[in-house]
Parts: C-alpha cells; structure tokens; sequence
C-alpha cells in the first residue's frame, strides 16, 4: 500500500503536510532523522505512520505524560496497537503492560524518559524487537535548549544497549543552531537526514503592549475583540495565576487557573473544561499547554514577559491551530525582567549557564522594544531569514503611531553611559541623567561628571523606555551578569558622531516631569 493510502486509511488525510513525507521516507529507508517542525506541524504523524508500516515495536520517548494518554486513545480508535509506561500507572497496570509488551501485541510505544533508569525496563527492552527510537522533544537533551531534562541524557547509551540499532528519529520545534547541533551530536544520531520547515505562523498577529493596567487591558480587549472566544493568559508565577484567575472570575469572566502546584485533579478538570468550552480563560503558567491540542484558542495573552523566544513563540504557538487569526500579546511592564531574572536565579544552575539564560531572556526584552517587524525578529531568532523587511501584519508593522526624532536624547544617554566608563547599570543610569542626589551618586563624585542632570525633566520610565529601545537597536549591550551593567556597542559611535539618527514612537517618549519625588 502506498503512504498517501496508508494516511488516508489510518489518519483520515488527504496529503502530507509540509516536510512529513521526506522524513516519513529516509526513516522507512532505515535512516535516522532530524524533523524541525514548529508546534502544530505534525511531528507525530511522521513515527506513527511509519510506526505501523515497519516490523517490530517503535519506542516513543517523550517528556509529556498528557499528551501520551491522548495519543494512545485516538491510535487505538484508528486500530492502532499502542500503549504508554510512565509514572502515572498502578503496579498491576503496569506489569500487564509490560507482559503484553513481551507479546509483541504493540506497534507503538511510548514512554516518559525516566523509565530509562528502571532495571526492569532495561532488561525487557533488550529482547524486544525495536525498529525504531523517535525522540519527541528532543532538544530537552540540550542544555542550550529552554527544558533540559537529565534523562534525555541516557537515551544514547539506553540504544547502544539494545541487541541492534534501531532507527532514531528525532523531533523538536527548537531550531536555534545551537541546539539542533547538540541533538544530532548528543543523541549520535548517524548521517540524518534532517527536515527544517519554515517556522512562520502567518495567522498569529503578535504584539507588545505597554500599559500601566494590565488588568484593564485584558477586560477591555476581552469585551472588545473575544467575548465568547478562547485564549490563555500566561502568568510568569502561580500567586499571579491565582490573583488574576479571581479577579476575571469576580468580573464575571469564565476563567480558570492551571498551574503546578493545583492538585493533578483540579488541573485535569480544568484543562477538560477549557477544551470543552465550559470556561473560556485559561490562566496559567508555563505549566499549561505541551500537548494540548485545542484548535480554536483566539488569543494568547502574557501577562508577564515569558523568559525567552523558544518559551515564548512555544506558547503563542498554540494559537490559531486551526488556521484562523489569534491575537498573541506581550504585555510588557519593566517589572517583569526583574522577576524572569530572579526566577532564573532561584534555578541555581551553573554560572555558565545562567548567564545563557540572562542572554536569552534579553532578546526577548529586546523583542519588547524593537520598532522592527516582530515577525520577522522571532523568525530571525530560529535562523530564518524572512524575504521581507515588515510582515504588515503585526502591532510594529501595523502601528500608525507618531515617529520622533530622538537622536538628540540617545546622544546624552550614551555619552553619559561613556562617562560612567560603561560599569554601571540602568538604575544608576538614569538617576545620574535626572541629576538625583541619591547617597550613592554623591559618594562616587558623579555628580560632577558632564552629563550629571543633563536629561532632568524625563521621568524614570521615559528614559527607561528610551534606553531599552537603544539596547534592543543593538547600541547598547547590557552584560549578562547578576548585576549587569550597561556598555556601548561599537555602533554607539555613530549615533555620537551624528551620522546616523535614531527615531522613536512619539507616545513613549512624551517628556514629563516626573510627579512623584525621585527616591533612586
Ligand atoms: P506537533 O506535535 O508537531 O505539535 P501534531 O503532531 O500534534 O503536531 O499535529 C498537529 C495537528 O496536525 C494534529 O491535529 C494532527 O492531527 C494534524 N495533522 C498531522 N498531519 C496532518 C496531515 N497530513 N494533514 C492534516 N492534518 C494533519
């Protein structure tokens, strides 16, 4: 039987998506495969069609205890023979898994990678007939990637144990560089033939807001745009989750929280509600969302900047699934680095890898501050290389605000940043151009230096503003470090020699004087 017979017979399709049938081939060639495919591009298909086409049994490890659950139902409604092992299984469950495992009586698979480390496992897997390893989410293997996980670890030495090597398929929408370099590397995946499709979304309209209110904003475009319609607000910790959650609820708004400290209980019943549309809302942390498949959802709003681009295109990814427009927002406060930065730290990785981290979550802040097409920025941030300079179809491309000049400004904010031989952070920054008399300031002299006072009728957040849209414009460089400190890039020149001039929305740079008492 050809494959497009077996995807209709089987999946109910018509035609491959794009890349499925390159990699659903070298695999039934017998060789191993890199598939970059961004969420929602159908990765399962390309092992389980090729899952029941090959002799023998094909392992799916993955880290998503959910989505294997929901992928063994609908194998078996399409007759399929499959199962799972993870954590979630009684005893007595298990063990007559594993016995009919033995049997030969499953196509698929699938397992949770710590099941990698049990004895019993190991052993059972040696005298099975694997054709096949697909690795879902395999940049979890990356330290570079955002969701390292230990066990992913042992997948290579868990296949050099088996009696032969099977073919290893493996999946990720991660496709920086650096990461898919690591898979192919870590995993020793042999000659892959590898399929990287396009990452754009062009259903998703993405943009940043920046608001006093958050709340206000999400009642009002709530009212405005989605009465009726399904989004998630993703919150960056569960006290934000549980706050917003009650004041929707309060307001009447079908909303319910996810995240995970909730009872596993609670967090199904609420996930069910929501794909069913007994509540609208999902409010949540990044806890929410790997696996679930809810076509329909209109609107992705963060409520908190997420930590970094793969997180964040990820999460405003599962927008839109079905091809219709949803509304991905950013809702931008300066807040919130401070609080993605203390999350990193109360991480405790190595020194190395948290200032990866710190870089990674400023592009991000970046991403917040360009006046530059967003689409074409997240697209840049996967290695593409979009054929256009603005999409015309996103909050920057779109935005019909007021442009200034502002070259004038960034000429005194760099200079004093030269001044302050580039060790000192944004804070002292600004207290320095607004001439504060803080104790600090006064204890380093700074006061006497050039450009103390020079911008003193700019409040705290315009100069804020106008210094992170400078460093997002690549002319200033803020270190990665706990403390960091900001530094002029080699472009920085040019603006300071006047040949070359930077502009600025009009509403974000509007001068005034800060009412409240400067307390820098
Ligand atoms: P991913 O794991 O890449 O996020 P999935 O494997 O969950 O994506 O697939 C996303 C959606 O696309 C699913 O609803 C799936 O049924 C559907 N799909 C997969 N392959 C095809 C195809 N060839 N034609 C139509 N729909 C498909």
């Amino acid at each position: 039987m050809t494959l497009e017979k077996k995807l209709s017979q089987y999946f109910g399709y018509d035609e491959f998506k794009e890349g499925q049938e390159k990699i659903i081939e070298a695999v039934l060639n017998g060789k191993d495969v890199l598939g970059i495919m961004p969420t929602g591009g159908g990765k399962s298909l390309c092992y389980q069609l090729p899952a029941i086409q090959m002799e023998g049994l094909t392992l799916v490890i993955s880290p998503l205890i959910s989505l294997m659950k929901d992928q063994v139902d609908s194998l078996s409604e399409m007759g399929i023979a499959s199962t799972y092992l993870n954590s979630s299984l009684d005893d007595a469950t298990y063990e007559h898994r594993l016995e009919k495992i033995r049997n030969n009586q499953y196509k698929l698979l699938y397992i949770a990678p710590e099941r990698l480390n049990s004895y019993s496992f190991l052993e059972m897997a040696k005298q099975l007939n694997i054709s096949m390893i697909a690795v879902d989410e395999a940049h979890c293997i990356s330290q570079w990637g955002h969701d390292f996980r230990l066990h992913y670890k042992e997948i290579p030495a868990f296949i050099e144990s088996l009696s032969s090597r099977p073919v290893v398929a493996a999946y990720t929408a991660t496709a920086t560089v650096r990461v898919t370099q690591e898979i192919k590397h870590l995993l020793k995946l042999k000659n892959p033939v590898e399929s990287i499709i396009g990452f754009d979304r062009p259903n998703l309209f993405y943009q940043v807001v920046k608001t006093g209110d958050k709340f206000k904003y999400v009642t009002d475009s709530i009212k405005a745009n989605n009465q009726d319609k399904s989004g998630i607000i993703y919150c960056a910790t569960r006290k934000t989750v549980e706050g917003l959650t009650q004041k929707l609820t309060a307001q009447g708004f079908l909303a319910a929280a996810y995240h995970g400290g909730m009872s596993s209980e609670l967090r199904q019943k609420n996930q069910n509600d929501f794909i069913h549309d007994r509540i609208r809302i999902m409010v949540a942390t990044n806890a929410f969302g790997m696996g679930i498949n809810k076509p329909d959802v209109r609107f992705i709003i963060h409520y908190n900047m997420p930590q970094n681009m793969e997180a964040y295109y990820q999460e405003a990814g599962r927008g839109g699934r079905d091809g219709d427009i949803s509304h991905c927002t950013i809702l931008y406060s300066p807040a919130d680095i401070v609080k993605q930065k203390r999350l990193i730290q109360l991480n405790q990785t190595s020194a190395e890898r948290e200032k990866l981290l710190f870089e990674n979550l400023q592009y991000l802040v970046d991403y917040c501050h360009t006046n530059e097409c967003l689409r074409k920025k997240i697209l840049e941030y996967f290695g593409e290389t979009p054929s256009y300079e603005r999409c015309e179809n996103c909050g920057n491309c779109l935005d019909q605000s007021e442009m200034v000049d502002v070259t004038i400004d960034a000429q005194k904010i760099l200079s004093c940043i030269y001044r302050l031989k580039n060790r000192f952070g944004l804070n002292m920054v600004i207290s320095v151009l607004r001439g504060s008399k803080n104790k600090k300031i006064l204890e380093l002299q700074l006061n006497e230096i050039s450009t103390y006072g020079i911008m003193r009728e700019h409040t705290v957040e315009n100069l804020r503003e106008i210094i992170m849209m400078l460093v997002a414009k690549g002319y200033i460089w803020i270190t990665a470090d706990e403390y960091p400190v900001l530094k002029l890039t080699s472009s920085a020149s040019n603006i300071l020699r006047g040949e070359e001039k930077v502009f600025h929305k009009k509403h974000l740079v509007e001068m005034k004087v800060s009412k409240s008492k400067d307390k820098s």
